[in-house]
């Protein structure tokens, strides 16, 4: 029996149709919610059936295993988005090209730096992501989540999220909530201004990243210079860039360990954006992680500096 067919996608749909890696077995249920009533039911009927929960955003971020996920897999599809003057209020499930779109062509300033990021509101918000000096967490006001034990909302300031680099209360803390809906505030600004910002993202994105391949971004965080051994740091000097505090690209530290090009099955370490991995020829996600533990080893040996996986690991 399936869990509440009005909403359902299905049973044992296959994941890799929710992975930008395009990489995932079935799921022993999916579910998309298009309201937090429908949400609240499917959770609570998971939770009878003693069935884990995953909440699935846009899937730009995640690799699946090979043997799929053995519970159910929730999609918060709340795609409602509210601008009153410079206040902004976004369903979790808004794709953020819509939300930076829309702000950026009202002359709102705030989100123009995520032109071209990938992804929802709420994948956004649990990975504070960020990108050419901006973070997700700058704009925000608060965000309100739903708790999966208690089914109470929780309200949470953005200074309460503990965000940092790629990382907020939600993921640092493995809470189990589901964002429903975030508030930014955001400044008036020039539109021309800003969508010329928006489109140079989206431009540099286009340029640099792989995506002609299926690909699910980084898959290492850049390296805090302050974290490393001080003559590392020197010895990397020329390489790092502020963004948005002194980093070293993890790109630069695969390319000098030699692992830009390299291959396990259909995966490979992208040689336009050597942090990427890609998708090139029915990969399974054992190519990818095996690859992934190919480029840890290398990079330490080279480079002694440890690389931190950056994406979700399911596998
Ligand atoms: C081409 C490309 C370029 C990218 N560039 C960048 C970049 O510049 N900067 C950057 O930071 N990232 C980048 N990414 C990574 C990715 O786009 C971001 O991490 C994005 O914010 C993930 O959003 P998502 O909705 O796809 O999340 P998913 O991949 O669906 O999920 C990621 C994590 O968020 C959790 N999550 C999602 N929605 C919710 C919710 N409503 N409530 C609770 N938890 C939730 C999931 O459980 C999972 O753990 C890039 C990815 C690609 C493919």
């Amino acid at each position: 029996m399936s869990l509440l067919v009005f909403m359902e996608i299905g049973k044992e749909v296959e994941l890799k149709n929710f992975s930008r890696l395009q990489i995932g077995g079935p799921a022993r249920d999916l579910v998309r919610a298009d309201t937090v009533d429908e949400l609240i039911d499917a959770a609570k009927t998971a939770r009878e059936l003693r069935m884990p929960i995953f909440i699935l955003g846009g899937g730009t971020n995640i690799l699946w295993s090979d043997n799929g996920y053995d519970g159910l897999v929730l999609m918060p599809f709340l795609t409602f988005m509210e601008i009153d003057d410079t206040r902004v209020t976004a369903g979790s499930g808004v794709e953020m090209a819509n939300l930076v779109g829309s702000t950026v062509s009202r002359g709102l300033a705030g989100l123009e730096w995520a032109g071209g990021l990938p992804g929802t509101v709420g994948g956004a918000i649990y990975g504070n992501a960020g990108a050419f000096g901006g973070e997700i967490k700058d704009s925000l006001l608060e965000v309100v989540s739903l708790d999966l034990d208690s089914f109470k909302l929780k309200h949470r300031l953005a200074g309460e999220c503990k965000f940092g680099y790629r990382t907020s209360v939600f993921k640092s803390e493995r809470l189990n909530e589901v964002i429903l809906h975030a508030i930014f505030k955001l400044t008036h600004g020039n539109k021309l201004y800003l969508s010329r910002k928006m489109d140079s993202a989206i431009n540099y994105r286009k340029a640099t990243h792989p995506l002609e391949y299926p690909n699910i971004g980084s898959i290492f965080k850049n390296v805090a210079v302050s974290g490393i051994d001080r003559n590392l740091a020197k010895l990397y000097e020329n390489a790092v860039k502020t963004d948005p505090f002194p980093l070293i690209p993890a790109a630069y530290l695969i390319d000098k360990a030699g692992m830009k090009g390299a291959r396990v099955g259909g995966a490979l370490v992208s040689p336009k954006q050597p942090n990427f991995i890609v998708n090139v020829e029915n990969a399974s996600a054992r190519d990818v992680l095996r690859l992934i533990d190919m480029v840890t080893e290398k990079v330490y040996i080279n480079c002694g500096v440890r690389l931190e996986k950056e994406v979700r690991i399911m596998a």
